[in-house]
């Protein structure tokens, strides 16, 4: 089979599984008592905070660990806006976790303005500097996104909220682990991860808060995550988290490299085909090709590389249910001969140049059968 499906998920990588496993079999203790039996869970905590920290140019004390990237949007989203009287800027090409989290704040009266992406699904600064006003309490922009990969013009748009006295939060989930990302070079208050998305464990990510980022607590009870996320914690897949990031950070330039050649190799048999396609977004994240073929039918695609067991996706893996144009495709104002055919391919660590070249061979065959 060949796996191509790295934006929805990742393999988990066999070092971060393998540290996981004593603190799941032998140092189980719950890392909040106060006993010796707990110390091992502790330590290694604190060890995971500061490394993850580390990575991203935060401090350890910035790092809130959550179940995912859902969690970490939802929470930057809610914690500040709730109760706000202010309004909040985002965008039309982020995730459903974002867009929802916002229509929830909408619910609650809160004014939220979605900004329109370019043909290559990047949100202009400009746009922003339009809409911005002092009202505005909180910006909202992905640094990555999921369907097509363009990455934002993040620095610009963290730039203008700060001269407008608003906070700036980025969903950098399908960022963190692949492109270099700093919290202080690019001025952010607030940044969502999550770790199945850079070969760690799924249902645990974080969310950066800037220090002194007045944001309301996530969830009432103990005083986990210095008392803004109660619950206990989940030491194995948070060490396995840090595992993971430490590994894919060290390997970033190499990875890099690698994937850009199998978006290549597959490019060029497309068009040594006479496939008539349209690649999508500003070739941002390494490995994401988002393409919409003339005449193609999105699902059908997706349904006939099943068949050959071959694994991608029609965009945003939650959308996979949604068999209409998603929502970052109509953004873009992809023509609508194209639209319809889109799927996104995502090479990750285990995919080869014979993976890129099979699944360009695949998709002509699909397409040739249906002349
Ligand atoms: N944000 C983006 C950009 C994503 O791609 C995803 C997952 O697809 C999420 C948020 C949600 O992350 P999680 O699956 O960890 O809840």
């Amino acid at each position: 089979m060949i796996y191509a499906d790295n934006a929805a998920t990742t393999p988990l990588d066999r070092d971060a599984f393998e540290v996981m496993c004593p603190f799941l079999l032998e140092y189980y203790g719950n890392a909040s008592q106060p006993y010796s039996f707990s110390v091992a869970g502790k330590k290694a905590l604190k060890q995971a905070r500061k490394t993850i920290a580390h990575r991203i140019g935060a401090l350890p004390e910035e790092i809130y660990f959550t179940s995912g990237g859902t969690e970490s949007d939802n929470w930057a989203i809610k914690g500040i806006m709730a109760g706000s009287h202010g309004s909040m800027i985002t965008s039309q090409i982020e995730h459903h976790a974002v867009l929802h989290a916002c229509n929830a704040m909408e619910r609650l009266g809160v004014r939220v303005e979605y900004l329109p992406a370019d043909r290559n699904c990047v949100v202009q600064p400009e746009a922003l500097k339009e809409r911005i006003t002092q009202n505005t309490r909180l910006v909202s922009v992905m640094m990555a996104n999921n369907e097509v990969g363009s990455v934002q013009p993040i620095a610009e748009l963290s730039r203008i909220a700060h001269e407008n006295g608003a906070l700036f939060h980025t969903d950098a989930v399908q960022a963190v682990g692949h492109m270099e990302t700093d919290v202080n070079c690019l001025e952010i208050d607030m940044l969502s991860a999550s770790a199945h998305k850079f070969n760690g464990p799924k249902g645990i990510g974080f969310l950066y808060i800037r220090k002194g980022t007045a944001i309301q607590p996530y969830a009432d009870g103990g005083a986990q995550e210095a008392g803004l996320r109660a619950g206990t914690e989940n030491v194995a897949s948070i060490v396995a988290m840090a595992v993971a990031l430490e590994k894919n950070c060290e390997h970033m330039q190499e990875n890099q490299i690698r994937l850009r050649k199998l978006e290549q190799i597959m490019e060029d048999r497309l068009r040594a085909e006479n496939i008539d396609f349209i690649r999508n977004g500003n070739r941002g994240i390494p490995g994401n090709i988002s393409l919409s073929i003339r005449g193609a039918e999105g699902e059908m695609l997706l349904h006939r590389l099943d068949l050959k067991k071959i694994y991608v996706s029609t965009g945003s893996a939650c959308d996979s249910k949604n068999t209409e144009i998603s929502h970052v495709i109509k953004a873009m104002k992809v023509p609508d001969e194209y639209a319809e055919g889109t799927i996104r391919v995502s090479f990750g660590a285990g995919n080869t140049e014979e993976d890129a070249a099979d699944i360009a061979r695949a998709l002509a065959e699909i397409m040739n059968g249906m002349k």
